[in-house]
């Protein structure tokens, strides 16, 4: 009954006209609304019935958000901010309630995925933050709150070609597939590995060379190779990834699919290829990086960032570099808050740590984070979704029935059915003569194996929502009225952030990056004579403010969880409108009458 209960409520409420128009929708698309509770009543349907126990290559991925955006035409747009190097469209999905603003008006979270071509999972994650906001959003009060008082910017995929490839062939696809020479030999991407058995899997190959082979199978598995002891020749010799010599230069694979590092291509301490390799010939050099380069620089709202990679279980946060700042970390002030949503990010996501890249993890120079914090002012987080740790219970205990080496094939043989490693088959290659061609399968390593998507779907989205939730939500406070004598008022208001995130990180101040936040007092009959902050304390001292008394510039904006005070003494008579302008946590008016 609760989910009737809050119905009643919400068309009690200054909402009903907003969810009687998503009861529409969904009567319009066949589905009785009382069942659409997917979440708080796990028992129904629900009314874009996508499943979460899968992945979907571009096409569709296309088709999910197409679904999607019709099912919720109200809140959702999908527009192509630019194509890919193949011609793929590079969608984002805005989800935004015109009802109660425009999306440019109110604190945007702008999320994207798979900018490496085979870290692919974060699109679900994306998808999955659409469909869950949206079929909740009649039942939650929760998600009402994020979806009415936030705009979400979503780019399932940035990398759509080499997503591509890796569902159609597997392989290494971190790159893009723009043609680069990665061998040095003035020829692009001419000896790439191939799938040469058609199952849609780049595996390893071996060959039988007895007597005289570098490896040797191991005695707890015959699936398993070791390398031969010391003085000693195996009965195999492995080969490397499935693939011929295409360019007949003596060697296999050795100029693959790109072969540069998109998430090396952004202008934040952005390094050429001999510092930084990669990073490619400047930054957004690839027609993916500029696109959402441009996207990002055009919607200054953006005010919390979240990047979808894998593998390894972390939260990761900028800086990439220890020359960052001469520190190798943000300030004091910017850190508290990254630390406030990643503490609290590691206890959401078990088997994830939270860390910093360059001090944990390794140097990037030119990655999305440095670029988000130091010319966007925007605080973001990458998330490197699954860890294998999370096949085992606890840690895998080396004292166990199971053998050290056979612990992944244990679980595939045990959970999986023996679904992701491929048997070693015999393969007449055309410069090799027989050989086997086997090893783990592209869905095993890097990606969440299926049965345990939907947690790993839920847990992360539920992070990037908890950080879309703490981005700046800014209410007037309090203001007042007093006469100090004739028609001369003192005018006081005071702004508070609900949330952790301030409306302008101390980068942002110290960059000079965008606009500060601005307190204004306007009126038809009135003139600003004095303005300034103040403690919050009615008949406090005015700390004069440089410029024009009636606009206050606030160069620090509201930090988390805080408040800023001014007053004005004004004169004139009748309503006084008092406004705050910020980028990042938008502009809010409220009235007040010298009276
Ligand atoms: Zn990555």
């Amino acid at each position: 009954m609760t989910h009737l209960t809050s119905r009643l409520r919400d068309l009690a409420s200054p909402r009903a006209l907003i969810c009687t128009a998503v009861v529409a929708i969904i009567l319009f698309t066949g589905a009785h609304p009382a069942t659409a509770q997917p979440f708080s009543v796990p028992d129904r349907e629900p009314n874009v019935n996508l499943r979460w126990d899968r992945y979907y290559d571009y096409d569709q991925m296309t088709e999910a958000l197409r679904t999607l955006v019709d099912a919720y035409p109200q809140f959702l747009t999908m527009e192509s901010i630019g194509q890919s190097w193949e011609g793929r469209d590079i969608w984002v999905v805005t989800v935004n309630n015109p009802e109660t603003g425009d999306h440019t008006e109110k604190p945007a979270f702008y999320s994207d995925a798979n900018i490496h071509g085979n870290e692919i999972q974060g699109t679900e994650v994306t998808l999955y933050m659409i469909w869950f906001l949206m079929e909740n959003y009649p039942y939650m009060e929760k998600v009402r709150e994020i979806v009415d008082n936030r705009v979400f910017y979503l780019i399932p995929t940035m990398n759509p070609d080499a997503r591509q490839v890796f569902f159609d062939q597997g392989g290494p696809t971190r790159s893009g597939t723009r043609p680069f020479d990665s061998d040095g030999d003035g020829r692009e991407s001419e000896d790439p590995p191939q799938d040469l058995t058609g199952n849609k899997e780049i595996l390893q190959m071996r060959k039988y060379t007895p007597g005289e082979g570098t490896h040797m199978v191991s005695p707890i598995d015959d699936r398993l190779m070791i390398v031969a002891p010391p003085g000693e020749r195996g009965d195999y010799t492995l080969l490397g990834s499935e693939g011929e010599d295409l360019d007949g230069d003596g060697r296999r694979n050795e100029d693959g699919i790109g072969g540069y590092d998109m998430n090396r291509n952004f202008p934040g301490d952005w390094q050429p290829m001999h510092i930084q390799g990669g990073s490619h010939w400047y930054p957004f050099s690839h027609p993916e990086t500029r696109a959402v380069g441009n996207f990002l620089k055009s919607r200054t709202n953006i005010a919390g960032l979240q990047s979808w990679h894998n593998a390894g279980g972390m939260i990761l946060r900028g800086p990439g570099s220890q020359y960052y700042r001469g520190t190798g970390e943000y300030t004091n002030r910017d850190v508290r808050t990254y630390d406030y949503l990643g503490e609290r990010g590691a206890l959401m996501l078990p088997y994830y740590r939270y860390w910093t890249v360059w001090a944990d993890l390794y140097t990037v120079y030119g990655g999305t984070l440095d670029w988000a914090h130091d010319a966007l002012g925007v605080m973001g987080f990458t998330n490197e979704l699954w860890s294998t740790n999370q096949l085992y219970q606890g840690h895998w205990d080396s004292d166990g029935p199971i053998p050290d080496e056979m612990q992944q094939l244990f679980f595939s043989d045990r959970l999986g059915m023996g679904a992701w490693f491929h048997e070693w088959e015999e393969y007449e290659h055309a410069e090799l003569g027989t050989v086997e061609i086997g090893g783990w399968s592209k869905w095993f390593g890097r990606t969440t194996v299926p049965f345990m998507i939907q947690e790993m779907l839920h847990r992360n989205a539920m992070f990037a929502l908890f950080h879309a939730d703490e981005m700046p939500l800014l209410e007037f406070d309090r203001t007042s009225v007093e006469r100090i004598a004739g028609n001369t008022w003192r005018v006081t208001a005071e702004i508070r952030n609900h949330r952790a995130i301030p409306t302008r990180i101390e980068a942002a101040e110290i960059n000079r990056v965008g606009q500060p936040d601005y307190f204004r007092i306007s009126g038809n009959n009135l003139e600003a004579q004095v303005g300034g902050f103040t403690s919050g304390q009615l008949n406090d001292e005015i700390a004069i403010a440089d410029g024009p008394p009636a606009e206050i510039m606030v160069e620090s904006g509201v930090l988390g969880l805080s408040t800023v005070s001014v007053t004005w003494i004004v004169t004139g008579s009748g309503s006084a409108t008092i406004e705050y302008e910020s980028m990042k946590g938008g502009v809010h008016r409220t009235t007040v009458q010298l009276q």
